[in-house]
């Protein structure tokens, strides 16, 4: 009995003793962060998002667009295309795509993989770029003839800045460029990336000055197909 009784208060000693110290441990970072800094920068608040705490959330935020081919009396482009939305700018080889908006570059082919006799929509392309812009949108080019050194991958661009020179690479005929917009979906969803929606009235819009905004459509139909794994209109 006594001996039980000496073991209770030893056990309760160890489990004071094991709060008293846990309340110490506690006590230490408060008064290590009461320390005023004095060294090093103060932080950096990206204005960004302080301005807006839920960028994903604003669908129709509102970012700045340019005709993305620097336009020189022979640029041209239709209001059709096969297969699926996107439109072929027309322009002579060797003619400077710029960014269309400010954003992140996402993914750079810079090699031409393309084989008529195997027709893969995966090399179609040639060499080719995305850009995620910062109203979300997914801008992509392609069948360029040369990429700029320093586009890469998680590169920031702002818009108006060169980013390729037309080509033919890929399964291109003629020197143009294919531009397609849609939501950013899974990383290599070439069926997805070249586009979803029509982006002719878009390119009318920035080449005349104006700045219409595609991100309310890409919610629209993302909303409407979600992100499809495979193609499916025709590969
Ligand atoms: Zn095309």
């Amino acid at each position: 009995m006594g001996a039980a009784l000496c073991v209770l208060a030893f056990v309760l000693s160890i489990v004071v003793t094991t709060a008293d110290s846990r309340r110490r441990d506690s006590a230490l970072p408060a008064a290590a962060t009461a320390e005023p800094t004095t060294a090093g920068p103060p932080t950096t608040v990206d204005p960004a998002t302080t301005a807006d705490p839920t960028p994903t959330a604003a669908p129709t935020r509102t970012v700045r667009h340019v005709f993305p081919v620097v336009d020189e009396g022979a640029v041209s482009y239709g209001r059709t295309h096969h297969g699926y939305p996107a439109t072929d700018i027309m322009a002579r080889c060797g003619a400077t795509y710029v960014a269309p908006v400010s954003g992140i570059v996402h993914e750079v082919n810079r090699v031409d993989r393309y084989d008529p006799a195997v027709n893969d929509g995966a090399t179609r392309g040639g060499l080719s770029v995305s850009i995620i812009g910062d109203d979300g949108v997914r801008y992509y080019g392609s069948h360029f003839q040369a990429i700029e050194p320093g586009i890469e991958p998680k590169v920031r661009v702002n818009a108006g800045d060169k980013v390729a020179t037309v080509g033919r690479t890929g399964d291109a005929g003629a020197c143009h460029v294919h531009f397609g917009l849609s939501p950013r979906c899974a990383d290599g969803d070439w069926f997805v990336r070249r586009g979803v929606i029509w982006p002719w009235p878009y390119l009318d819009s920035w080449r005349a000055g104006g700045d219409a905004q595609p991100r309310p459509e890409i919610d629209e139909w993302l909303a409407a197909n979600g992100c499809p794994d495979a193609p499916t209109v025709e590969p």
